[in-house]
């Protein structure tokens, strides 16, 4: 099994083999595999969204400095 890192803090996750789940010493995150993939799934739309927040942002930056002039 590949190494799992953390979504929330990048600590290597812990395999938890009893109860299935992963487990983080570094922020204490407890999940199993599908709600690893769905935080991953989650931080990935969330960084396209803040990408796209701040590209909308810079347009209308540079339209309100070219509409100054
Ligand atoms: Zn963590």
């Amino acid at each position: 099994m590949p190494e799992q890192l953390c979504p929330e803090c990048g600590a290597t996750l812990f395999y938890d083999s009893p109860t299935k789940r992963y487990a983080c010493k570094g922020c204490g995150l407890y999940v199993t595999k599908d709600e690893l993939v769905n935080i991953k799934d989650k931080l990935r739309q969330g960084t396209d969204e803040y990408r796209k927040r701040k590209q909308q942002q810079s347009e209308y930056l540079e339209w309100w400095l070219s509409a100054k002039k």
